[in-house]
């Protein structure tokens, strides 16, 4: 029987190109077990357009059409990270874009529900997940500016788009204990991600580290 050792085309197997970017994101400082575990098994070459899976496990972002792309592998496991703390049962990420961040949530939270402004970058999503049999991410084509009131409260919400503040309607879905994360910047100057917590005070931000995202846009397309 043929085995097709190298279905990405990556000159190696895709397993073998999954080691190696867990490699390097454990030495870019990402810890979580579980977070490269996941990373691990999960073929991001599904989720990277046509003619770009060559390059699916290099630590970069894509471009994945209408002007975004799929996160750098190593903001993703630091985004999952964060996220994992507040040992979530429910998380909200705003900006879908190509569900990469979505599936590897999936594998570690119990219900994600993601939103998206731009219906084909949500379709090809959607048909991502159906390929490999994810079945516990819930989309919805919107503005998520605003978050998702009709589901809140979430354990953990993260925005894959920066805006240049954190909404606070998107701040009071967040459960107590809940913690999140979000890239803020002005519209093409510098992002920091910053990290909401909620206790029984209120809520607590801190600032972590530079970082680099597609805007927050409004509308939906
Ligand atoms: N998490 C994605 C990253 C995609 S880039 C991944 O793993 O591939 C950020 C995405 O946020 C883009 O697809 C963009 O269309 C979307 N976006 C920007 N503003 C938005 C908004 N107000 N509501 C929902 N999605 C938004």
């Amino acid at each position: 029987m043929m085995v097709r050792r190298d279905p990405a085309g990556l000159g190696m197997t895709s397993q073998r190109a999954r080691d190696r970017m867990v490699d390097t994101l454990r030495a870019g400082g990402i810890q979580n077990p579980r977070v490269l575990d996941v990373m691990r098994n999960l073929p991001r070459h599904l989720f990277v357009d046509e003619g770009l899976e060559v390059r699916a496990y290099e630590n970069s972002p894509l471009p994945i059409g209408q002007g975004q792309t799929i996160s750098q592998p190593y903001i993703v496991a630091r985004m999952t990270e964060l996220v994992l703390a507040a040992n979530p049962k429910k998380v909200l990420e705003i900006g879908t874009g190509s569900g990469y961040q979505a599936a590897v949530l999936s594998q570690l939270v119990p219900q994600v529900f993601s939103v998206e402004r731009i219906g084909s970058l949500l379709r090809n999503a959607r048909r991502h997940f159906r390929s490999l049999g994810i079945e516990n991410i819930r989309t919805r084509h919107d503005d998520g500016r605003r978050g998702w009131p009709e589901e809140a409260p979430f354990d953990a919400i993260l925005m894959t788009a920066a805006g240049e503040y954190i909404d606070p309607l998107l701040a009071e879905q967040l459960a107590p204990g809940g913690v999140l994360i979000a890239p803020v910047g002005p519209q093409g100057g510098e992002q920091k991600l910053v990290r909401l917590t909620r206790d029984a005070d209120g809520l607590h931000e801190s600032v972590l580290e530079a970082v680099s995202f597609v805007p927050l846009l409004g509308g939906v397309l």
